[in-house]
């Protein structure tokens, strides 16, 4: 069977590194399987999913590298849920309730005073059709609850300890006791959907074979897993990352904006310093800048992940985001570049000289405009470095210049000047380039010419 795995959002909001680290999973898991990686949005709650937040998750995706087989969102696929409600309400799995939030609380505050587990203790499988009557003439509607197997037969007000065990592969073996959960609710008052009956029949129609998701969907697992059965299917594979957490441990949130795919993009963060980090964090492999895709997928194992939240430094990124922009070949810059309008013969040369020294390809605009229009204010010098620097620039050699012309003039100038070292060309860098540190003179040199280096002569 072709490994399937999805990836599901609800259109809610910007993704943030967290749920990057969510995507990659699977994807980095189907590219090692020769799987397909499906792109679901779960947008069952129609009032806060938009179609904007759809697209932009879409193209974060793919700015990421990830590129979905297909696409699916779940508001479409009502015909299919309600379906699935039908057959569970032949099978007498699904039963309507009526408390309101305040009595279902009461009810907890009574069961926890009784030392009972505060789950729903399901007082509505034993109304009597009179009393259901009178609860709609009141105008009350139901919700839907899902009956857990969770009991021995015919007894659903007795429950008892009902382990559904799987093999997660991030996690290994895990359990959930069903008689710890409440029967959940599938369907809510209005008819609407939560999140737990759509994704099941999803995963069943679109043949996922592996479920890969943040561990905050465990207990998920375990009422899922009996809702697969219900549904006469075979559970899929399911694996539970650890989520992310900021550096001070907080959780990340879609809603707040905070390190969002987006905002990373805008700060010039290559996708993959993001990928790295999102997928190596808190797993027993070293956080590296990995350059490719390829090559994360090939290190990536999920089990590698440890089971509790992983702390996430966006220092981190900037750090990656260096090493990997110091060995970025020219070919995968220069669309970038060009639209910078660093073009032309000398875009690789430039592009090879200054980008051990970019925070990121955008800044190579900065060294683009020092190169081409001088510093960005004319350097100031004492008398002595003044003169030095013209006596400097009188021994330029002639062209053609290239890498030795930076060692052949130097040498001249030592001769000449008697001085070394940081004397020597810090002056000349200044002149230059206005600027203390940057890159490689000897790499600059050829790019200006003799003529734009003149132009420079204090
Ligand atoms: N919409 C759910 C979430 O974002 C999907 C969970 C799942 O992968 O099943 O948490």
């Amino acid at each position: 069977m072709t490994v399937t795995v999805r990836f599901a959002p609800s259109p809610t909001g910007n993704i943030h590194i967290g749920n990057a680290r969510t995507a990659l999973f699977n994807w980095l898991f189907a590219a090692r399987h020769k799987g397909r990686f499906i792109q679901r949005f779960d947008d069952t709650d129609q009032a806060r999913s938009k179609q904007e937040y759809a697209n932009a998750i879409l193209y974060d995706l793919h700015w990421l590298g990830i590129y979905p087989d297909r696409t699916e969102y779940q508001s479409r696929r009502f015909d299919r849920y309600d379906a699935a409600v039908e057959r569970l309400k032949a099978a007498g799995l699904l039963y309507p309730c009526y408390e309101t939030q305040e009595e279902l609380e009461l009810r907890r505050k009574v069961r926890l005073s009784r030392k009972l587990p505060p789950v729903y203790g399901r007082e509505a499988l034993a109304l009597t059709s009179e009393e259901t009557a009178a609860l709609e003439a009141e105008g009350r509607r139901p919700h839907w609850r899902f009956l857990l197997p969770n009991f021995p037969a015919g007894e659903p007000e007795n429950p008892e300890r009902t382990e559904i065990a799987w093999a997660d592969i991030v996690r290994g073996d895990e359990t959930v006791d069903l008689a710890s959960v409440s029967d959940p609710v599938l369907v809510r008052e209005d008819g609407t959907y939560l999140y737990t009956l759509p994704s099941v029949v999803d995963d069943i129609d679109m043949g996922v074979t592996h479920v890969i998701r943040g561990d905050d969907h465990v207990t998920n697992t375990g009422v899922q897993i009996a809702l697969f059965r219900a549904l006469g299917a075979e559970p899929p594979t399911f694996g539970h990352h650890n989520l992310l957490t900021t550096a001070t441990g907080e959780g990340l949130s879609k809603r707040t904006g905070a390190l969002s795919v987006g905002s990373l993009r805008d700060q010039g963060i290559e996708p993959m310093a993001v990928a790295s980090l999102a997928v190596l964090t808190g797993t027993s492999e070293a956080i590296a800048a990995v350059p490719t895709m390829s090559e994360l997928a090939e290190r990536f194992d999920p089990a590698a992940a440890s089971k509790s939240a992983a702390k996430f430094d966006p220092a981190d990124l900037v750090a990656l985001n260096h090493t990997l922009l110091k060995d970025m070949p020219f070919a995968e810059a220069r669309d970038r570049l060009g639209v910078l309008g660093i073009s032309g013969d000398k875009a690789e040369p430039f592009w090879l000289a200054v980008r051990g020294n970019v925070d990121s390809v955008q800044d190579a605009a900065t060294w683009w405009c020092i190169l081409r229009d001088g510093p960005a204010e004319t350097p100031e010098f004492g008398d002595e470095d003044r003169d030095y620097v013209r006596t400097a620039f009188d021994l330029l050699p002639e062209e053609p210049w290239d890498r030795s012309t930076w060692k052949q003039w130097t040498e001249a100038v030592k001769a000449e000047t008697g001085r070394k070292g940081k004397p020597l060309f810090l002056p000349l860098r200044l002149a230059l380039t206005g600027r203390e540190a940057g890159p490689e003179l000897a790499d600059l040199l050829p790019l200006l010419d003799r003529e734009g280096t003149l132009a420079r002569r204090p």
